[in-house]
């Protein structure tokens, strides 16, 4: 049992106190990079130190030499527990953190961060940190870290601290400065020593300057990296303030430009205007290419009303200019739209409220492993070793020398500045580059041209449950149908609908609305082709289907499976046929993502954060709340993570008495170490087939009875709120981006086939293929590949990506080290 008794442990001596900071703009996910660079410091035997105000915080340093009045030390000594725990529990909590939270300081017990800059947190000093935005250690434009002086002052105070290596969280200013600051180090050092600042022996020790760099900024303008930390929040906040924008324009027949941030970079606007239907968009990186670029907007707006449109949005980012680097502002834009086309005209400039408000599943995901990720880099930094900047590509995790990431990132302003906008475009990452097609493919609406030699009619269909983008896919395809002079036939109903012949061909103004509805639009069913595979192949031949695209889970795999194999006895089958995965159990073999699934998780986030404030009310609160899923623990898993769960039960791993045994321990040992009267609500998320003896209910009971006067416990169930109501922007945009290449793809191979004699004409296996994403590419994998992959009893991939996920939301609450306690 753990008892506070007094007894001083051994601790051993910590490797490193590794430092973090954030600098530059607030953006959300920065108290998540705090809370992970300080758990993974401590789990891996560190100290864990903060720097408030950014680098103003490092030049200012600590007034105090010792520890202010009221200072806390390690909260309680505790005897018998396993050495694994020791590091954790003499970095319990120094009682900053709280007063970080608080805002200004508990001056009524006379303890105050005043004059102290730099300051030591524990694991619990972060608790509950991830659910806010912007950051909580505060940060700062600081102009005298920009002089030699005030880097020599942050030198110094530095290793006044015994601060060995430093996470520094910003945009790029701040990396700049970052890579500054360790190129400038030995020297600095050199100065402090000949000026009797510091010893020999602290010249020796901090001889080099382990520093690593996590781009927090809500502009995603860095280079070397697809996302940076805060910008899917800034994204959300934009598309919540367009989906509010749209309902008023449709009503009164308005036109509304948007004005958002970006700085010199267009991301923001332009994932907002795909995920947004923008009819109009300006960004930095590429102008309008005609001169005057009104005619060529209006053009454009004109035909969108002429169909029909009732409702007009125009995106500009705030550096948007024209080709000769001439601003474009809101204001004038509206003054065009009014002037030349009547259109009652209203700017909306969001501003600050882009920056704010609760992270998003990704902005506490993302920081979560960058931040685990920075502290390994930096115990494993020499110095000859460069300093790193973490990224992410798709979905890896990479580390990429942080002096090119900032030299590449400049090149694009360069670029700007020279108005070679090809250059700049290039500078981007690729998703950036698809993203402005897909916006130029599913906005405008080019009046019809001459396509007679490749016109298909490409049949789209919806399968198994709805997922979170299934409509915004579907609506792309149909206007890239539209743009190419091919028929998009949308069956209602899955295959059953086919066998009715439920179907309809969507014309351009159909879809408009599509990309913000969730559910599925066209209905959805789980019926496979085999229930009537002749009549269904009838069916191909009697409409004439040249390609078919099918969006959907599980069910949309196998019914690609079916559909292929029945090649061998019906021609009508050889035809390109592709699968979008949709769903939020996203447990299509070989593919990371499926659309739906990171609503399905911002879903679960907006729940859990509510759930866990009513548990942390009642103080002693174990919530067991359960999701959906199938036999996948994919958003169990990856729910956890965001939300900051303790426990998660997965039908992978399956749950037995041992594991319950182990897991009760864990939870009183968890217990027993938070402060009286300062408990938190704790979560336990579980799949809901994660077990059919030790249900919720089970578990939840089990719970209350074991937790005694320690904790008491109740239970949710998320069911179907887990699809979600409005898609996420990410969904929205990756649908669109997914979808586009879905199109190319039967073209191209619709094209080959065309090139064989009519009779007898054969698809190969290529051309039933899948589009997936697997680590930092999307890749088509032909379905016969596919099978390989499949544990098709269990309707899941043999293996997935996502495994080690768990481990690490246990490692999050140290449950290996406190789970022995008992
Ligand atoms: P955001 O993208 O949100 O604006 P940022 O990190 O780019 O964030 P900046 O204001 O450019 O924001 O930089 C933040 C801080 O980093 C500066 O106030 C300054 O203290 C430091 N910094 C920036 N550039 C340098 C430099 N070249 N040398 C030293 N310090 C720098």
């Amino acid at each position: 049992a753990v008892s506070i008794d007094g007894v001083q442990p051994d601790t051993p001596s910590p490797t490193m106190k590794i430092a973090t900071l954030t600098s530059g703009g607030d953006s959300a996910g920065m108290n998540a990079v705090v809370r992970a660079v300080v758990k993974a410091a401590i789990l891996k035997g560190c100290e864990a130190w903060i720097v408030r105000e950014g680098y103003e915080g490092l030049v200012r340093g600590n007034a105090e030499a010792e520890s202010p009045p009221g200072y806390v030390p390690p909260s309680a000594h505790y005897s018998d527990f396993p050495p694994a725990a020791t590091n954790i529990i003499n970095n319990l909590r120094f009682g900053d953190g709280e007063l970080l939270k608080d805002g200004t300081g508990d001056y009524a017990s006379g303890r105050t961060l005043k004059g102290r800059y730099i300051v030591r947190v524990g694991w619990d000093d972060v608790r509950g940190w991830f659910t806010e935005g912007g950051t909580l250690i505060g940060t700062a434009r600081s102009k005298e870290f920009r002089t030699r002086e005030g880097r020599l002052a942050a030198a110094y105070n530095l290793i006044k601290e015994g601060i060995d290596a430093l996470v520094v969280c910003g945009g790029d200013g701040s990396l700049t400065g970052a890579d500054v600051f360790r190129a400038e180090w030995p020297q600095l050092i050199a100065d402090l020593r000949a000026q009797g600042k510091i010893s020999e022996d602290q010249v020796n020790k901090h001889s080099h300057l382990r520093i690593v760099g996590l781009v927090g900024s809500i502009d995603n303008d860095m280079s070397m990296t697809d996302l940076t930390i805060g910008a899917p929040t800034a994204l959300h906040r934009i598309c919540e303030a367009i989906d509010n924008i749209n309902s008023t324009a449709f009503s009164h027949s308005r036109a509304f430009v948007l004005e958002v941030m970006g700085r010199h970079c267009g991301w923001l606007a332009l994932l907002a205007g795909v995920a947004g239907g923008a009819d109009f968009l300006f960004i930095p990186e590429q102008p309008p290419k005609c001169q005057p670029w009104e005619d060529e907007m209006c053009d454009a707006i004109q035909q969108h009303r002429q169909v029909g449109k009732r409702k007009t949005l125009v995106i500009v980012a705030e550096g948007a200019h024209d080709i000769d680097l001439k601003p474009i502002k809101a204001e004038y834009v509206k003054n065009i739209l009014t002037d030349r086309l009547g259109l009652d005209t209203r700017v909306t400039t969001l501003g600050h409220t882009q920056r704010g408000g609760r992270p998003c599943a990704m902005d506490r995901i993302l920081p979560t492993l960058q931040g685990f990720k920075a502290v390994e880099v930096l115990l494993d930094a020499n110095p000859e070793t460069p300093s790193y900047m973490i990224g992410i590509q798709e979905n890896k995790i990479t580390t990429v020398p942080l002096v090119e990431a900032v030299a590449m990132t400049k090149e694009v302003s360069t670029a700007i500045e020279k108005k070679d906008f090809e250059k700049a475009m290039r500078l981007r990452d690729p998703e950036f580059r698809e993203s402005l097609e897909g916006f130029v493919t599913t906005s405008q609406l080019s009046p019809t041209k001459n396509f007679q030699s490749r016109r298909m009619r490409i049949a789209i269909m919806h399968m198994g449950a709805p997922a979170g983008g299934m409509n915004a896919a579907t609506r792309a395809a149909v206007r890239y149908c539209i743009s190419q002079g091919h028929t998009p036939l949308a069956i209602h109903n899955g295959f059953r609908g086919l066998l009715d012949d439920d179907f309809e061909e969507l014309s351009w103004l159909r879809v408009d609305s599509w990309m913000a509805r969730g559910g599925s639009e066209l209905g959805t069913n789980r019926t496979l082709p085999s229930v009537d595979l002749g009549t269904i192949a009838s069916k191909f031949q009697q409409h004439t289907f040249h390609a078919l695209m099918m969006i959907g889970g599980f069910e949309a795999f196998n019914a690609l499976q079916i559909l292929e194999e029945g090649r061998k006895h019906y021609p009508a089958f050889h035809i390109p046929m592709v699968h979008l995965p949709a769903t939020i159990s996203n447990n299509v073999p070989m593919t990371e993502y499926s659309l739906g699934s990171d609503t399905s998780l911002n879903a679960l986030v907006e729940a859990c954060d509510a759930i866990k404030q009513s548990a942390s009310a009642s103080r002693n609160r174990v919530f067991v709340v359960e999701t959906q899923g199938g036999k996948c623990g994919y958003i169990a898993t990856m729910g956890a993570l965001a939300v900051g769960a303790v426990l998660v039960y997965t039908p992978e791993d399956g749950m037995n008495l041992d594991l319950l045994k182990r897991d009760v321990r864990f939870l009183k040992a968890r217990y027993k170490l938070d402060v009286k009267g300062k408990s938190e609500g704790r979560l336990v998320i579980r799949n809901e087939v994660a077990s059919s003896v030790y249900t919720t209910e089970v578990i939840t009971r089990m719970f209350k009875e074991e937790g005694g006067t320690l904790f008491d416990s109740r239970s949710a169930s998320l069911g179907h709120t887990l699809q979600g109501g409005i898609p996420s922007p990410m969904d929205r945009a990756r649908a669109v981006r997914l979808s586009l290449k879905c199109m190319a793809f039967v073209e191209r191979h619709h094209e080959l086939l065309q090139q064989q004699p009519q009779k007898g004409r054969v698809a190969g296996p290529e051309t039933a293929a899948v589009i997936t994403i697997q680590s930092s590419s999307v890749q088509w994998v032909p379905v016969q590949d596919m099978v390989q992959h499949a544990d098709m009893a269990n309707r899941r991939g043999k293996t997935a990506w996502w495994a080690d996920m768990k481990e690490l939301v246990e490692l999050l609450v140290a449950r290996p080290q406190l789970g022995a306690l008992g």
